[in-house]
């Protein structure tokens, strides 16, 4: 691995090899700054969603079995498993999502002042969104099987077709997209509503930095999906979309191609992305995998991988 600065002369100072000291300097430098998949990676790794018609496909894969894709065996498998009652739990939990945001919303109106705690409350109900959306993300990509009862088909299903096909999440409309995370917020939203209907003045302005800081997180956590399959758009998405993507406020898409390196064991994060890089400097998700390994002896991304398989 090249390093980012040129090495100095070594120098002894005072006894010190100020040498020894630059290395180690240099060393965590370089592990610190080093891309977390390479440009060659992305390219070998995931499938080329910028390029419908597969200009971009390497000689070798030419005439095999499609790896990613509309075309692969599996992910038309996993396509097919969409039921009409899935479709219908989705609808009316997209429909009372709404309603109870814009209710939120406009009881909250009044409360709203200039204040630098009020802004921090909520970045932070922000942060936590994204967390959210990692941890949740690389627990149903990393364990659970499609097979498995209820949470099987309803849950874990589209995280599988996803990584087989990752251009299936810019063909759903709104309720397939979203249906799941607004379902999340409900019982939330619900709390919220009610807190703003029923408290006092007083107890309101007391309780105000929580109000908003789930808030936040409830419009984040609600919308991961939609910024998820923005992420994914490489045509036609609205230049306000495009802001927001460039500005870093929601999950660019450059970003989110470093997920889709096969095996997709890293940047789980899918709101806003800011976690990504610090929990992946930190192992994060590495030495969360190796304790529960130990502990079960399940085997991450095991169904990830049997899905990956199904080509033809
Ligand atoms: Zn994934
Ligand atoms: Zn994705």
């Amino acid at each position: 691995m090249t390093l980012p600065l040129p090495l100095p002369p070594c120098s002894n100072r005072d006894g010190v090899n100020s040498c020894d000291h630059f290395d180690y300097a240099s060393t965590m430098a370089s592990t610190l700054l080093a891309p977390v998949k390479t440009e060659r990676d992305i390219l070998e790794h995931s499938m080329y969603e910028d390029d419908p018609n597969a200009n971009t496909q390497l000689p070798n894969e030419v005439g095999s079995e499609p790896r990613w894709g509309p075309r692969h065996r599996g992910a038309q498998e996993l396509a097919e498993l969409y039921s009409p009652g899935k479709r219908l739990q989705e609808l009316v939990c997209v429909v009372l999502c709404c309603t109870l945001c814009v209710t939120a919303g406009l009881l909250m109106a009044k409360y709203i002042r200039p204040d630098g705690f009020l802004l921090l409350a909520a970045i932070a109900g922000v942060l936590t969104a994204d967390f959210l959306s990692g941890f949740v993300h690389w627990a149903a990509d990393t364990w659970g099987a499609v097979d498995l009862p209820l949470i099987g088909k309803n849950f874990l299903r589209p995280f599988r077709e996803h990584h087989i096909d990752p251009t299936s999440i810019t063909r759903h409309d709104f309720i397939e997209t979203n249906g799941d995370n607004f379902a999340i917020t409900i019982p939330v939203l619900a709390r919220i509503v009610w807190q703003l209907a029923t408290y006092d003045v007083n107890e309101i302005n007391e309780k105000f930095h929580w109000i908003s800081y789930w808030y936040l997180c409830c419009i984040f956590v609600a919308m991961t999906n939609q910024i998820h399959k923005w992420s994914h758009t490489y045509f036609g998405l609205p230049a306000w979309v495009v802001c927001l993507q460039e500005w870093h406020i929601v999950l660019p898409r450059r970003h989110h191609r470093i997920h889709h390196v096969a095996p997709h064991e890293t940047y789980f994060c899918i709101t806003t992305g800011w976690l990504n890089w610090p929990l992946e400097k930190l192992h994060f998700w590495y030495i969360l995998e190796n304790i529960i390994e130990a502990l079960t002896g399940c085997k991450p991304r095991a169904d990830d991988m049997k899905w990956a398989q199904k080509r033809s």
